[in-house]
């Protein structure tokens, strides 16, 4: 049987045929490193995928999990639920901007978003404005893959096959990444902050009164740390708050603590009216997201008879105990540890790393944000994406640290609770490799 048959496993955005070839399989991890099954220790130097900022098997947050699932495994919550639900969803509000006090459970980033898109239109119709249909996104935005998030997503290759399924109605600003005026900007990038005009066009366009909802990442992500120009994120609300448009902040990697603060939100002094989390709300342990909305949101849903039914939504696991559990323990961890303040304070030996990387031939770019980074290296002519996988895999294999590329960039999104010596020989590693490349 050749590799690409004995591995059942198709796996996610992952090249299968390559990596058969030489599997890449991790056993283990404790606080801030990997096992392998080949018995390495590895550095991660991603904190999982975004996911996990205490570290790994955190021993609060496993005990937690230990004695929910031995105390209730599952029960429905739909019209019963449980303890540990209900208390997660009022230590997420406390910690949410003013006003916010109401969440909803899912499982993945990806339903967090497909659920606020579907609040935002409940919302405006609950209110008699039914006409209000139309959602924005922006070009690079990630907001997941189910069909909801990939309409208006921007990332190509996510969409490319699916063109003729995603959802009607959908228009984009445009992205904010402009390499030729702001390179090597350390923080918020100075240029761009008239992008955010793309909103007021497309209010005249179709007339803001038929737009229910914009939704961007406050800090772009997966397309490679594309950090808002300064007072960007402001006029977007200007703007929405113009129009009667809700504005939905993707936080799914920005919320609990990337960003310094509780949420990005907070970090930019800017209140959305929806927020979408997962990710960090469990560390990463179990799957579970949170979506949380401003009061008037929920308050205009509660109408009717009170016997009905508000919101034809929902998960079969939706407010799971173990992850409500695990969700708990991480906030109690956040705390107790001061993780926020302390990934504040990592945030400038870390660009300090990142901006080494400026004088590297290879590389066109360096950006960053919070404990949010990338180093952009040229593509190789003809071969887009071979650069980046190439270290990945050296790094990975020759220098035992966990680097991930997103094409030909490098995104790090350190640990909120890093050791800095620690971080500097990842980056000495990286240099090592990044000086083999061609
Ligand atoms: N939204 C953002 C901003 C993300 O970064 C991600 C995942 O990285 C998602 C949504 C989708 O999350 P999931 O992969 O849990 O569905």
């Amino acid at each position: 049987m050749n590799a690409a048959v004995e591995n059942a496993y198709w796996m996610p955005f992952t090249a299968n045929r390559d990596f058969n070839r030489k599997p890449r399989v991790i056993t283990g991890a404790e606080g801030h490193w990997y096992t392998t099954d080949d018995g390495r220790r590895l550095y991660d130097t991603f904190s999982g995928l975004w996911t996990s900022g205490l570290g790994h098997c955190h021993p609060k947050i496993v005990a937690a999990v230990q004695e929910q699932v031995a105390q209730l495994d599952y029960c429905m919550t739909f019209q019963a639920t449980n303890d540990k639900a209900l208390k997660l969803a009022r230590r997420v509000t406390d910690m949410a901007p003013d006003g916010m006090n109401h969440c909803f459970f899912v499982n993945s980033g990806s339903e967090s978003v497909d659920t606020a898109l579907k609040i935002a239109l409940g919302y405006h119709r609950a209110r008699g404005e039914g006409n209000r249909t139309r959602l924005i996104g922006r070009e690079k935005g990630y907001h997941g893959v189910n069909f909801g998030g990939m309409s208006v997503g921007g990332i190509v290759p996510n969409r490319k096959v699916f063109s003729a399924a995603l959802l009607p109605g959908v228009d984009h600003l445009r992205h904010t990444l402009d390499i030729e005026r702001n390179a090597f900007s350390r923080g918020l990038p100075p240029h761009g902050i008239e992008l955010a005009e793309d909103l007021e066009r497309l209010c005249l366009l179709h007339d803001g009164s038929n737009i229910a909802a914009v939704i961007v990442e406050p800090v772009a992500g997966s397309a490679g740390v594309i950090p808002p120009p300064a007072g960007y994120l402001e006029r977007l609300r200007e703007i929405c708050d113009q129009h009667g448009i809700l504005l939905i902040f993707d936080e799914v990697i920005a919320a609990f603590g990337r960003l310094g603060h509780a949420f990005g939100a907070q970090r930019f002094d800017v209140t959305p009216d929806i927020i979408t989390t997962a990710k960090g709300l469990t560390n990463g342990v179990v799957p579970m997201g949170a979506v949380i909305v401003r009061d008037e949101i929920f308050d205009a849903f509660m109408s009717g008879p009170e016997h009905m039914i508000e919101l034809f939504h929902g998960y079969t696991y939706s407010g799971h105990p173990v992850a409500a559990a695990a969700g708990l323990a991480t906030m109690d961890v956040y705390v107790e540890e001061g993780t926020f303040e302390q990934a504040r304070s990592l945030e400038q030996h870390f660009e300090d790393l990142l901006h080494s990387f400026a004088d590297h031939p290879l590389v066109i770019d360096v950006r960053n944000f919070g404990l949010m980074g990338v180093v952009e290296m040229a593509p190789r002519n003809g071969a887009p994406g071979a650069r980046g996988m190439e270290v990945h895999k050296k790094c990975f294999w020759d220098e035992n640290i966990v680097v991930r590329a997103g094409m030909d960039t490098l995104q790090f999104s350190p640990f909120l609770n890093s050791n800095p010596d620690e971080m500097t020989q990842s980056f000495e590693a990286l240099r090592r490799v990044i000086d083999t490349i061609d």
